[in-house]
């Protein structure tokens, strides 16, 4: 591409992580899947933006589990060669005083219309770098805080410097995908220091940085808000100063991402309409709007509906907006796609477990990442009951998926607790647990369950994205009103509510009854005795759901708020 055509492009997209295909393993959840299919949406439409992120060389990590359910950490090895090409271009930042190289890998990503969108892969992996420094962007959420602290310095410095070394010379607009990408506002403000002026606060123009940034917040969770020591910082960045001004990026001897994003901004996001309104309260003061969450259809969509959607409703793909036609395609084809998509995952899960489930009973699906508040035990809670309702109102089966981050020991607990339970019901009820959940899983189980359960602690679920793959698919949710899925459900229409929105606190034994309750009297009598009105929910998860909560909504609304 000329300089000219760089030249064009004048929106750049920072992220920490990127999901872009199954096989590269450079992310690790919801935030990177959100990144590759809201950059894939970009490429669909032709928006000129470009990506920047780490190459996670050794991505996550590859998810092995004993019998008991212990799970074990391995690094992944992946062709990037087959992915990503060298560029003949290095930049360099300084950590500690000293340089660390990097070069940068590009990725194409190509829409349906021939329009392409650039993904560049920061890598230190280079010789001229120490043997530390080398490895600072092998691991994807790896090592520790001062780790983490150079990651962010070579994504946030690293990338403006690159892209610019690329050759893009006009960019405008620079989105932050989580607090992560903050150091890129920082190394902005920087060239805009005045050495004349004395007063810190008339050094810098902290409204020129603020006219070119746009932060997307992604969790209220403390743990997905970064915060360094102060002392950390220094010892990292002695030459940028910029991040010396009390009250605005330090706050109690640490310097918090959120923070320096949020004062540098000018259009600020939550990722749903609900989290926009609790990101509010976390800060008040700031202007914060919301733009709920989506998927990139076309990457979600199980064979048998992309082939149903292509022979009823042709263009869809470059018009998500016209799935609501999904009313008029007839129920027995609605039907025999789901057979195929579910066919699909059960015989999967088979052939990797050797659990037997079977391709008409009534069949869960529970894929998350494992972390307490997501609660992924709450439908084993009372196993007593659930045998009950699988004896008394229909059979059924689940498949569970999900990783714990290596550090956190509570949820690495629950997947033990949750594999104690599995063979507790064996053989009255089969559970799956499928090990290393990505992408492909991710296709394959929220494509193929008859449900969709989703039950975190309110309202800590900022949007969650993986109900909305389900829903492309036909397949209902039930889930507590949290996230994404207070503006999609209508009950006994899109699926059903655990809880109600008024509730503060979610008891987590209420829910769990809430739940059992669902299940019993509402969701399984439907499945086995009403196929009609099942059905005719199907189709409504597709209609209402899928022709909204999608990727290509999601970019046009960033386009016309934040990036115009
Ligand atoms: C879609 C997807 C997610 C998003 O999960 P939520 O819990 O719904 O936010 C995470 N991981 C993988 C592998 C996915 O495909």
């Amino acid at each position: 591409m000329n300089k000219q055509a760089l030249g064009k492009r004048g929106i750049a997209y920072f992220t920490m992580e990127i999901g872009l295909d199954p096989e590269m393993p450079t992310y690790s959840g919801g935030l990177g899947v959100l990144a590759g299919d809201t950059i894939k949406s970009c490429a669909d439409l032709g928006v000129p933006i470009i990506a920047v992120t780490l190459l996670n060389e050794k991505g996550y990590f590859r998810q092995k589990f004993d019998a008991e359910g212990s799970q074990s950490e391995f690094p992944v090895d992946w062709p990037k060669e087959e992915f990503v090409k060298l560029l003949p271009v290095q930049v360099s930042v300084n950590i500690e005083g000293r340089e660390v190289r990097i070069k940068i890998w590009k990725y194409i990503v190509q829409g349906i219309t021939g329009a392409t969108v650039p993904v560049y892969f920061l890598d230190t992996n280079l010789q001229e770098n120490s043997e530390y420094d080398r490895t600072l962007t092998s691991f994807l959420y790896g090592g520790d805080q001062w780790y983490r602290l150079c990651q962010e310095i070579i994504l946030g410095i690293g990338g403006v410097r690159a892209i610019e070394a690329i050759g893009y010379q006009n960019i405008e607009k620079y989105h932050m995908n989580e607090g992560h990408a903050s150091l890129l506002a920082l190394e902005l403000l920087e060239r805009t220091k005045k050495d004349s002026e004395e007063d810190i606060y008339k050094k810098y123009d902290l409204d020129s940085v603020r006219n070119k940034c746009i932060f997307t917040t992604h969790t209220p969770v403390a743990a997905g808000h970064d915060r360094f020591p102060l002392d950390l910082v220094k010892r990292a960045l002695r030459s940028n100063l910029s991040f010396e001004m009390p009250d605005i990026f330090i706050r109690d001897n640490e310097i918090n991402m959120t923070w320096i994003a949020l004062n540098l901004s000018k259009y600020i996001n939550g990722v749903a309409k609900k989290h926009g309104e609790v990101t509010r309260e976390m800060f008040p003061g700031y202007s914060i709007d919301s733009i709920t969450n989506g998927i990139h259809l076309l990457t979600w969509a199980a064979p048998a509906f992309k082939k149903l959607y292509d022979k009823y409703i042709p263009g869809w793909q470059s018009d998500y907006f016209s799935l609501r036609y999904a009313l008029s395609i007839p129920k027995e084809e609605i039907f025999q796609a789901h057979f195929e998509a579910k066919k699909e995952l059960i015989d999967y899960v088979n052939a990797r477990t050797g659990i037997g489930l079977e391709h008409d009973t009534f069949t869960i699906g529970f894929a998350r990442r494992v972390t307490a508040y997501k609660r992924a035990n709450l439908l084993l809670t009372d196993i007593n009951r659930l045998v009950e309702i699988n004896d008394k109102t229909g059979k059924m089966q689940i498949v569970y998926a999900g990783k714990a981050h290596p550090k956190d020991g509570g949820g690495k607990e629950l997947i033990k607790k949750i594999f104690s339970k599995i063979k507790e019901l064996n053989p009255e009820i089969k559970i799956a647990y499928l090990e290393n959940y990505d992408m492909t899983q991710g296709r394959l189980i929220t494509g193929g369950v008859d449900l969709w359960l989703n039950n975190p602690l309110p309202p800590r679920e900022a949007s969650g994205t993986s109900g909305m793959k389900a829903c492309l698919n036909g397949v209902p949710n039930l889930s507590v009103l949290d996230g994404w899925w207070i503006e999609g459900c209508i009950e006994n229409v899109t699926g059903w509510a655990i809880g109600s929105v008024q509730k503060q606190n979610a008891d987590s034994a209420q829910d769990a009854h809430d739940l059992y309750q669902k299940l019993e009297k509402v969701i399984i009598p439907t499945f086995y005795k009403e196929k009609d009105k099942w059905l005719e929910i199907m189709r409504h998860t597709i209609a209402l759901n899928a022709s909204f909560f999608n990727t290509q909504r999601l970019v046009q609304e960033y386009v016309l708020k934040a990036y115009l």
